[in-house]
């Protein structure tokens, strides 16, 4: 029998579809998680008949948003959950991202994991109480969260699975090892095989280790997401190998939060973006996804080089007590960016351009929102001695934001015909304030104000688009027949007014947001109502 609950009536609102199609005035009728009707010139009164109604007049109706790059693997389980990412409208969330997640994970490994990953993940839940893909897809859909999620399998933990956390190559055996790792996390549901290149031990990986393992996922149907190499001065190269594995492999390839980093390098990006379109124009299915920011947030072990990060965490530690080993790191550190191959984040945005936004330990609480030269002058220390010494303190449990390029050079990739919207949002006590801003600044910034591209092309990027890329074939568009994720919000209004100073402010106008159906915001406020799940091929 149906009940206001399971039947919610849109009235009057103005429909922007998901597809890029203009905006049209329709009532939308949601009964039983499902988009019933759309109803163009107004449903006669009896559609309305045992529904909820909401006056949606002066309101945008539009598929519930897409989060392509996202952090939330563990957060869906703290208490307060991930109300930051349905503030902003998003429904479904993708989560496995750089190679680095939790699961598939034998319990021998979660300790190690566990301390490796919480600058990135969190800590919640002290307790991983699965092993296997299947048993972690279980674990969210029995919390249930408040939103959707996809999943990709992470390169990292399948990796160390077969060879450790060392920096070694891997044989043709070790890597059918994987690839059956890989075709059983498909199997459970997963959408696809994510690596995080600049990430130990997915670093260690060369490309003909990408493609073999690509084999897979593709296989399966699955996409590839890669957080390149390097996405400063050898960006270009980056994207060329990337391209390589996805022809070897014929693995779609989807670049994880596009960016060409450091000041030096701004005129690679026309380049890039060429580059994309080349591969394009020859057949090949690549996408990317940005964050509407020219900032960048990780863990804060990331500035250090890649040789000090192989083995495991406790080597780490040992390389940065060992007096031959730091004075080896501050040497590297301290040398600009361009004479090496490989990243250095620390030389390219300069100690004032690392903000730490988290710290594991209460005695250090007082770095956070500091930027590394205000930390090292608290300590009385060069700011290469005190990033070693916050690393070593916080046994590496530490997140920053930093700061890469200029806003203007982000704008011809919003509107890049493969760009997708993310948040790549991290959380901690003083975020980046794309993790419960990014959308709704998509929204008020660069298409109300800024006009950077139009509403129905903006919304096309955070939903159909998403969809089509996840194989998510019933959600993404306003139509009969779908899946009722749907956020309803003020296009004169909406906005982010989170900042750097103040990240955690909430955004303005979403008004409503609907997850399979049911109301999980309400005139702008959450419900507590938990109807998200795990989406997937069979789930
Ligand atoms: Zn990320």
């Amino acid at each position: 029998m149906a009940n206001a609950e399971s039947r919610v009536f849109l009235q009057g609102g103005s429909v922007v579809d998901g597809t890029g199609a203009e905006a049209f005035r329709a009532d939308v009728l949601v009964e039983d998680g499902m988009i019933a009707g759309v109803f163009r010139d107004g449903a006669d009164s009896a559609v309305a008949e045992n529904a909820k109604v909401i006056d949606a007049s002066g309101m945008i109706v539009a598929p519930g948003f897409i989060d392509m790059h996202s952090h939330s693997d563990l957060a869906l389980f703290r208490p307060e959950g991930v109300g930051v990412k349905l503030q902003q409208g998003i429904t479904t969330e993708l989560l496995g991202q750089d190679g680095l997640s939790v699961a598939p994970l034998s319990k021998e490994d979660h300790e190690e994991w566990q301390g490796r990953l919480s600058g990135l993940l969190g800590e919640e839940p002290r307790d991983w109480t699965w092993e296997t893909v299947s048993e972690y897809f279980d674990a969210i859909d029995a919390i249930p969260p408040e939103l959707n999620a996809c999943y990709l399998l992470p390169h990292g933990p399948i990796r160390a699975a077969v060879v450790g956390n060392d920096d070694v190559p891997t044989t043709p055996e070790d890597r059918k090892k994987m690839g059956a790792m890989i075709q059983r996390g498909m199997d459970a549901g997963a959408v696809g095989f994510s690596t995080g290149l600049i990430y130990p031990p997915c670093s260690y990986a060369d490309r003909e280790e990408l493609a073999d393992l690509n084999r897979y996922a593709a296989e399966a149907g699955g996409f590839f997401v890669v957080h390149m190499r390097n996405e400063s001065h050898r960006v270009l190269d980056s994207f060329e190998e990337m391209r390589w594995v996805s022809e070897k492999s014929g693995c779609p390839l989807h670049v994880s939060h596009l960016k060409v980093a450091g000041l030096p390098n701004r005129e690679l990006w026309p380049d890039l973006l060429a580059a994309i379109d080349d591969a394009r124009a020859q057949g090949l299915d690549v996408t990317f996804d940005q964050y509407p920011y020219a900032a960048g947030s990780t863990m804060l072990d990331a500035l250090l080089p890649k040789w000090v990060h192989s083995g495991g965490v406790e080597q780490i530690l040992e390389r940065l007590g060992n007096p031959d080993t730091r004075q080896r790191i501050f040497d590297e550190l301290t040398t600009p960016e361009s004479s090496g191959a490989s990243e250095n984040m620390y030389a390219r945005s300069g100690p004032e351009g690392v903000m730490v936004t988290w710290v594991k330990s209460d005695e250090n609480a007082w770095v956070i929102g500091k930027d590394l030269q205000e930390i090292a002058d608290g300590m009385g220390e060069h700011p290469a001695v005190a990033l070693m010494d916050l690393l070593l303190e916080e046994r590496l449990a530490a997140t920053m934001i930093s700061f890469w390029g200029k806003e203007e050079d982000i704008l011809p990739a919003m509107r890049h015909p493969a760009g997708l919207a993310c948040t790549d949002g991290i959380y901690g006590p003083h975020p980046h304030p794309r993790l419960g801003g990014a959308f709704p600044r998509i929204l008020g910034e660069f298409v109300r104000e800024r006009q950077v591209l139009s509403l129905p092309e903006a919304i096309a990027r955070m939903t159909s688009k998403s969809a089509a890329r996840l194989g998510l074939s019933d959600r993404g568009v306003i139509a009969a027949g779908k899946a009722a994720d749907i956020t309803v919000f003020d296009p004169d209004t909406v906005e982010s007014r989170a900042t750097y100073e103040e990240p955690l402010r909430p955004p303005r106008g979403i008004e409503y947001v609907l997850v399979n159906g049911r109301l999980a915001i309400e005139r702008g406020k959450p419900t507590d109502v938990r109807s998200g799940k795990v989406l997937g091929p069979g789930r």
